[in-house]
C-alpha cells in the first residue's frame, strides 16, 4: 500500500511545515506553499511508525507535530494520540488557523459512542466521553498515560466551536465529567 501524501510536497515529495503565521503549509526544500488540507488536522510528519497500534484501525502510529505540540498519528485514518498537557495547545493552534472542520463530518454514532478504544500506550480501555469544552465532540482518555484521543476532524470541530478559548476547561475540567 503506498504511503498517503499527507502533508508531503506535492513537488519534491519533501515533509511540509506549517507556519503558523500565515496559516499555510511550506516546503523546506522547495518553497511550495499551499492551504492546510481541507477538513482535517495539518499533523506535520516527523518521524517513521512506532510500535503503538491505532486503536481505531491497528495501524502503526506515527510520529507528528502540530505548531510545536508533538503527537502520535494514524497515517490511515487520521487519529492523533495526544497529550493532555498538549491537548489545549493543540485546539488553540487550530482556532488561530480558522481551520474549518469538514461539512460531512458526522458526530459518532450511539454504536460508535458506547465503543471502548484500548489505549495505544498501556492497552488498558480508554474512557469514552463527551469533551467538556465546545464542539459537541466524544474524546477518549486514558488518564493513567494523560493521553487523548481524537478522531479524524474532531479536534478541529472542537477548536471550530463558537466557545470563545476564554475559559476554556483545563484537563481536570474534563476527567470529571463523567
Ligand atoms: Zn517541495
Ligand atoms: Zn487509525
Ligand atoms: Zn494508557
Amino acid at each position: 500500500m503506498p504511503i498517503e501524501a499527507h502533508m508531503l510536497c506535492a513537488s519534491c515529495g519533501a515533509c511540509m511545515r506549517l507556519d503558523t503565521g500565515r496559516g499555510l503549509l511550506t516546503c523546506p526544500y522547495c518553497g511550495r506553499e499551499e492551504p492546510p488540507p481541507a477538513g482535517e488536522e495539518p499533523i506535520e510528519v516527523l518521524g517513521k511508525a512506532t510500535d503503538r497500534l491505532c486503536p481505531a484501525c491497528q495501524s502503526p502510529l506515527s510520529e507528528g507535530r502540530i505548531a510545536s505540540h508533538e503527537l502520535l498519528y494514524c497515517n490511515r485514518c487520521r487519529g492523533m494520540l495526544i497529550g493532555m498537557d498538549s491537548f489545549l495547545g493543540v485546539i488553540e493552534t487550530l482556532r488561530d488557523l480558522r481551520l474549518r472542520p469538514a461539512g460531512v463530518l458526522a458526530p459518532r454514532d450511539e454504536a460508535e459512542a458506547s465503543r471502548s478504544y484500548p489505549c495505544p500506550v498501556c492497552e488498558a480501555p480508554m474512557e469514552n466521553h463527551p469533551y467538556g469544552g465546545p464542539g459537541n465532540v466524544r474524546i477518549d482518555t486514558c488518564e493513567a498515560c494523560a493521553v487523548n484521543w481524537l478522531d479524524r476532524g474532531e479536534a478541529l470541530r472542537i477548536a471550530a466551536a463558537p466557545d470563545p478559548v476564554q475559559g476554556a476547561p483545563t484537563c481536570s475540567d474534563y476527567i470529571d465529567q463523567r
